[in-house]
């Protein structure tokens, strides 16, 4: 039987013998269909990319609104370009907490990589602290931070100053000193398995990362944009973070990211805006112009409220004596099993019958659920009908 590193690889590869190497044709809403036409209810959002639905019709039609105007101008901000500005306006008011200014990027990774360079140049401070188990991406500075010995092995020497503490264990808290520039955790833990945070646990980290004058980074990249059941996760906390990272499900399917502080803290790049961050790509009009169309589609139809309501549903149906938990928050949900071969079979099983799920990369005995956020309660009910069907079938 293959690791789960190995097939994770093939599908990259997108080899043609193994079965998730299917190659798809076209999506829409919550559905995509393959060459041969076959439908598949997508419970994955490319992992928590198509929140509002595939190929939504008012970013489709922002996005060749703006290909009509201009693609690309120049890099350090010579000219204003609105999509860029009307989309920071609108997201640092979504976001709360004084978060005002924002830097556009291109992915999760190079929102990381900013926040930690931000962090760097406003305390003066180098260490780091993050969480086992936590994914950031994967680019040099990103890797220094993941939770996970086997992805960082190849790579060394990465940042030094990092500390990785356990999620959910203020016992922990005594590694965060007056040399932690930052400490960096995502708002509800993706990679591990959707793990929320306990009641209290981050606002405690706050006060920490305030008794000793280092920054709290919320990587909400994975668990934003109306995930959870609220805009972003950290609304339900009672806490102001003092930079969030986003990315995946900003763009409504196109590539975007971004990093958000108060001007205060943002105020350190500007110093020499050279020396702060340079991208050629980052906050492209096209993208930009697609993120403020998914965003507005999310506050206006209110989307952020659905992952309650779905999930008590998928906490009803996935009953089963295999599955030991069903755990994490709104439309982050992981369905613990007992083996990988299991999780495996049950994947491909629900392929086979039309449904997508998928692992995790530090958890490979539980099934990962996030769904678009407008999945529907029959598309739910069908959905949870293969799964517990195809956990039979390992029996
Ligand atoms: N942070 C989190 C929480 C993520 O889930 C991811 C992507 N899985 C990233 C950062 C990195 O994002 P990207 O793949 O766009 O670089």
């Amino acid at each position: 039987m293959a690791s789960i590193k190995q097939l994770f690889f093939a599908n990259l590869a997108q080899t043609t013998d193994f079965p998730l190497a299917l190659e798809m044709e076209r999506a829409e809403g919550v559905h995509i269909w393959d060459t041969n036409g076959k439908a598949y209810i997508d419970l994955i959002s490319g992992i928590s990319v198509s929140n509002i639905g595939h190929r939504h019709p008012k970013v489709v039609d922002a996005i060749k609104g703006q290909v009509d105007k201009y693609m690309h101008l120049l890099v350090y901000g010579e000219f204003i370009q609105s999509p860029q500005v009307l989309l920071a306006n609108e997201l640092s008011q979504a976001l709360g907490s004084n978060l005002d200014n924002l830097f556009l990027v291109n992915s999760g990774s190079e929102a990381i990589e900013g926040a930690m360079k931000l962090a760097k140049r406003y305390t003066g401070r180098r260490e780091f602290i993050a969480f086992d188990k936590a994914y950031h991406g994967s680019t040099q500075g990103a890797l220094s931070i993941i939770g996970d010995e086997e992805f960082r092995r190849g790579y060394r020497p990465l940042l030094p100053g990092i500390r990785h503490i356990q999620f959910n264990d203020t016992a922990e808290f005594q590694h965060i000193t007056e040399n932690t520039a930052a400490v960096i955790v995502e708002t509800v833990q993706g990679e591990a398995g959707y793990i929320p945070p306990h009641a209290g646990y981050l606002k405690a980290l706050r006060e920490k990362c305030d008794e000793v004058g280092a920054l709290l980074i919320l990587d909400e990249i994975q668990a934003g944009f109306g995930r959870t059941g609220s805009l972003f996760a950290f609304h339900t906390e009672d806490i102001h973070p003092d930079i969030v990272t986003l990315a995946k499900g900003m763009g409504g399917g196109m590539p975007i990211g971004a990093f958000a502080s108060r001007k205060e803290i943002m105020d350190s790049l500007k110093e020499n805006p050279i020396l702060g961050h340079i991208t050629t790509f980052g906050g492209h009009p096209v993208s930009a112009a697609a993120a403020l169309a998914s965003l507005q589609v999310i506050q206006e139809e209110e989307l952020w409220k659905r992952p309650l309501e779905g999930e008590k549903l998928f906490r009803e149906l996935l009953v089963h004596p295999l599955i030991t938990e069903v755990r994490g928050r709104g439309f982050m949900l992981a369905v613990q099993l007992d083996t990988f071969e299991r999780v495996q079979k049950v994947i491909e099983y629900c392929l086979e019958h039309g449904v997508i799920t998928d692992w995790f990369l530090f958890n490979d005995t539980s099934l990962r659920l996030s769904p678009p956020l407008i999945i529907t309660d029959d598309e739910i009910r069908r959905a949870c009908e293969v799964i517990v069907e195809g956990i039979d079938r390992t029996v």
